[in-house]
């Protein structure tokens, strides 16, 4: 166990952890060179096209140094703040963490908020100035920049490049001397982290643990502590490349268990493994609970798919435990599920996941934060959907969430980005300069005014030099109302949003002309209006083809009709019809684009 090095790379999203964990597995020849791809652990085929790390991946790598053998587990971590769940998992089956700043780019918000993740965590920080290089890396400034971050001495950053391959030994020097081996007693009762699953349909659930205590057998019976499950632990092994299996492993190590589950919530990502013989008293303390920032129904788009989708979504809760849902009734869509999110991006990428690893094709409806509603009896109720939104009588008040958000910018964008943060009715709470052309920015904000676009607005206003990261920070007293959207005379509930009283009028309009631009067009006239209660406040119309242009379609051209068919058939994925009318699924995603 003295030689058994757990650590984590953590940074601002681009700053080149993927690339430079690939460096390290190609020094330690975990990874022949002939086998080698850039961003190898990015696995997923969503995290290869977008070029972005969804999950965290472990893998173990043997590297020699001193004159002995040490086994390093490296877990790559996402960096985009939609993710930080994954990376607070990650961080708890480590001791040490790789910290990688970009020297062409310095400290950005992530690269503070995963540190701070780290440190709570008590792990041993090596900082990282990576890209050198880059002919525009500023090494003095950004060394300034992270000496000042964590109080460390300069000579305490290494350089490299994941690009050229500079400063990779010293980086696993390093991890060598300065992590510290974990702790733990091999002959103590079993105590093991689960800190993520994967559903592999020929091998059941895969269970990815850290042992803290003990020692597992291949063959032992072993107990999950929080559902009181037991199971045989048919195969154990460490996660090499490829899964390695072993006969026996014990404290400080992190591996992989097979044991024949084939039910989705049986497991639970922050559970404890113990042995059914000799169980130990303790579970590990688990994570904290997921926070979701957002919230929206997802819809089978074929009715008839209903238990499908549920099955389908346990499976993926088992690889990604920070999606929570629960079943929900639309009268415009019929059986669905409410889930939440961390973030916009989030909820894309479960889209996506549903359709390629489960093929499942779904809508997913308006989405929306929560809101606290204050009734006339001082009782509290939450609401994650327009839908549960009460009747102005029966409430005091409503809240809605706030942030902190931090911004980190170049001095030119301080202008702007004020301006941008009061319209969306923030309040600016501090300004700092990290050096004289860097500047960190503290606001509150309305968590429902920035969790949809404005990360891309703050991006166009600073050309790409700013960075955001956000936390929750309680709720507050808000003018909120319900928008209501009817086709035809239809009230169609998924379409509902929660909107502040002062940009009501403004969004209903907006609404309406983005509907008309994306409801195709029928038979006949659609009429699409926004009300308040009672009032409406904006009407447009989706105004019927004219006979003879489907006249021409049904004429001679063969071609011509069979591109209408295919057409129809692309339509057919994610559109649902709600009476008589057809809905696209971006139409359910207008709101994110009124302003
Ligand atoms: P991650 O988001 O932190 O995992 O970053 P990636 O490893 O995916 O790298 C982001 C981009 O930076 C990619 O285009 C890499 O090719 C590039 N990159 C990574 N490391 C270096 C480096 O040391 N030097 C240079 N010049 N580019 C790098
Ligand atoms: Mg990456």
């Amino acid at each position: 166990m003295k030689n058994i090095r757990n650590f984590c790379i953590i940074a601002h999203i681009d700053h080149g952890k993927s690339t430079l964990a690939d460096r390290l597995l190609e020094f330690t020849s975990t990874v022949a060179k002939r086998d080698m791809q850039a961003q190898l652990l990015d696995n997923m085929d969503l995290e290869r096209e977008r070029g972005i790390t969804i999950k965290s991946h472990a893998i173990q790598m043997q590297y020699p140094y001193k004159g002995e053998i040490y086994t390093l587990n490296l877990i790559d971590t996402p960096g985009h703040v939609d993710f930080s769940y994954e990376v607070s998992r990650s961080i708890a089956a480590c001791e040490g963490a790789l910290l990688i700043v970009d020297a062409s780019q310095g400290i950005e918000a992530q690269t503070i908020s995963n540190l701070y993740l780290a440190i709570g965590a008590d792990l041993e920080i090596i900082p990282v100035l990576n890209k050198i290089d880059l002919p525009h890396a500023m090494p003095e400034e950004v060394t300034d920049e992270i000496v000042d971050l964590i109080g460390c001495e300069p000579g305490d950053i290494l350089h490299a490049s994941g690009k050229t391959g500079i400063g990779i030994e010293a980086i696993l020097n390093a991890i060598c001397d300065r992590i510290p081996a974990p702790k733990g007693d091999p002959e103590a009762p079993l105590q093991a982290l689960i800190f993520d699953s994967v559903f592999n349909s020929y091998r059941g659930i895969e269970v990815l643990f850290r042992i803290k205590n003990g020692t597992m057998r291949k063959g032992d019976k072993v107990k999950f502590m929080a559902t009181g499950k037991e199971y045989g632990a048919d195969e154990i092994g460490i996660l090499g490349l490829n899964q390695e299996p072993r006969q026996e492993m014990s404290a400080g190590n992190v591996g992989y268990l097979i044991s024949g589950i084939k039910e989705a919530r049986e497991v639970k990502v922050g559970d404890t493994i113990t042995h059914v013989n000799r169980p130990t008293e303790d579970a590990i303390q688990g994570f904290a609970d997921v926070k979701p920032m957002v919230f929206a129904g997802i819809y089978p788009v074929e009715t008839t798919e209903y238990e499908e989708l549920r099955s389908s979504m346990e499976k993926l809760q088992l690889n990604d435990a920070s999606l929570v849902w629960e079943p929900e009734t639309s009268v415009a869509l019929g059986f669905g599920f409410r889930c939440g999110f961390l973030g916009m991006l989030h909820m894309e990428i479960v889209q996506e996941r549903l359709e390629r690893e489960f093929n499942m094709t779904v809508i997913t409806t308006v989405p929306s934060v929560q809101f606290h509603a204050i009734g006339t009896k001082d009782q509290l109720l939450t609401i994650n959907a327009p839908s549960e939104m009460p009747e102005p009588n029966l409430i005091k008040l409503i809240e809605e969430p706030f942030i902190k958000a931090q911004i980190i910018t170049a001095a030119e964008y301080v202008g702007p980005i004020i301006t941008l943060c009061m319209d969306k009715r923030g309040i600016i709470k501090g300004q700092s300069y990290l050096t004289s052309e860097r500047v960190e920015m503290t606001f509150e904000l309305p968590l429902s005014e920035i969790v949809f676009d404005f990360f891309d607005k703050l991006k166009t206003i600073s050309r790409g030099y700013a960075s955001l990261d956000y936390e929750l920070i309680g709720f507050r007293e808000a003018d909120m109302v319900k928008l209501d959207v009817m086709l035809n005379g239809e009230k169609v509930d998924a379409l509902s949003a929660i909107v502040h009283r002062s940009k009501s009028y403004q969004w209903g309009s907006r609404l309406c002309e983005k509907l008309r631009e994306l409801l195709p067009r029928q038979m006949f006239d659609i009429a699409i209006q926004a009300s308040i209660g009672q009032k409406i406040i904006a009407r447009e119309t989706v105004k019927a083809l004219r006979k003879n242009v489907i006249a021409k379609c049904y004429g001679g051209d063969i071609s011509r009709k069979r591109k209408l068919l295919e057409k129809q058939k692309e339509g057919k994925k994610r559109m649902r019809s709600v009476g008589s009318v057809e809905i696209p699924q971006e139409a359910f995603l207008a709101v994110l684009k009124i302003d």
